[in-house]
């Protein structure tokens, strides 16, 4: 038996698998409480690529996607996993902050040459950067936690206190439900669409995410196409809309003409939960530690915070 306190962890999407993954191997008996299984998580309609994205503030999500990449570097030698490395085209101009690129090691970014940047851009990074495939990695963490002995159940939690007795701690990981459950105003989403469309011909996988309300990405999956997206701030429907698979389509045609005309497999819509400031800490006077409001990096900085998360305890 562990002697060391237990754990509940709330939320099964990418922070809370990861912390909770975390915690377990570092001898914690955990438990985790969700609302929804992990294929319906917000994290499940991700891109899932290596790229901070929406999360603020910047140095520190730069300090945990730095910490990160080297996590999915491990997770991408190993079989199984659904990661792997890929090159990533990130299109930018100069002025803008760049500063996601200081923590990387040497060698895995370069400024890209003019000949392979789309038309109409100006300046580029190409950078071998991380990949989780989804469909694979969120049952690859919960796999790897069960097999530490790790349990979980699909509950929604209405209060926290209850879960606080005996010296229990609990791990908030549930993104944009602490709105809710911990009366947190500040959270609110982003609402993001992704176009699943098949694979025809080899793109570049890529992303210009230079301006609000044009974002575009093209990532290469082993099994299709993900194209995005959309960042509509305070819309909460989950459900896609036709319009913007229509917008999504020929923005990134726009920026990769392989794509052609390609069949759309499944449009997904997601909830990022954005917060001016990710929430990584411990709450005063209670045996609470948060670890929400990762925007659209929750993937990106997910070992960094689990691994902020494990220092807390
Ligand atoms: C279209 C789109 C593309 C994206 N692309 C990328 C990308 O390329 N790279 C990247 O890093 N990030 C990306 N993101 C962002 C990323 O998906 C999020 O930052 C991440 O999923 C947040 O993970 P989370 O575990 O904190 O929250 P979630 O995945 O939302 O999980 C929250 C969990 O809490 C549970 N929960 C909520 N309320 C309660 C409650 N009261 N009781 C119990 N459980 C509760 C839910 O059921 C769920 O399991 C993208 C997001 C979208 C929408």
């Amino acid at each position: 038996m562990s002697l060391l306190q237990p754990i509940t962890v709330l939320g099964a999407g990418v922070s809370g698998l990861s912390a909770a993954v975390r915690l377990i191997e570092a001898g914690h008996p955990v438990h985790i409480l969700s609302k929804e299984p992990p294929e319906r998580s917000t994290s499940a309609v991700a891109a899932a690529i290596w790229f901070p994205y929406e999360a603020e503030p910047v140095e520190k999500a730069n300090r945990w996607s730095a910490e990160s990449f080297h996590e999915f570097v491990k997770l991408a030698a190993l079989p199984d996993t659904g990661v792997r490395l890929m090159d990533f085209l990130v299109l930018t101009r100069p002025g803008l902050d760049n500063s996601w690129k200081d923590g990387l090691p040497a060698g895995a970014v370069r400024k890209a040459h003019p000949e392979q940047l789309p038309p109409g851009y100006e300046m580029g990074y190409l950078a071998r950067v991380p990949l989780a495939e989804t469909q694979i990695y969120l049952p690859y963490l919960l796999e790897r936690f069960r097999q530490q002995g790790g349990t979980i159940k699909i509950q929604e939690v209405k209060a926290v206190e209850p879960l606080l007795e005996k010296g229990h701690t609990v791990v908030n990981c549930t993104g944009l439900g602490s709105r809710e459950l911990f009366g947190d105003e500040s959270v609110y989403p982003i609402r993001g669409q992704v176009v699943k469309v098949k694979k025809e011909a080899p793109v570049q996988s890529m992303v210009d995410s230079m301006e609000k309300g044009r974002l575009g990405y093209i990532i290469e999956r082993s099994d299709c196409i993900v194209l995005g997206g959309t960042d509509y701030d305070h819309d909460y429907n989950r459900a896609p809309a036709e319009k913007d698979t229509r917008t999504i389509l020929e923005r990134c045609r726009q920026m990769e003409q392989r794509l052609g005309q390609p069949l759309v497999l499944q449009a997904l819509a997601g909830l990022r939960p954005k917060r001016p400031a990710i929430r990584c800490e411990r709450e005063d006077g209670r045996n609470v530690i948060h670890n929400y409001g990762h925007g659209g990096a929750g993937f990106t900085v997910s070992w960094g915070c689990a691994d902020e998360v494990l220092r807390l305890v």
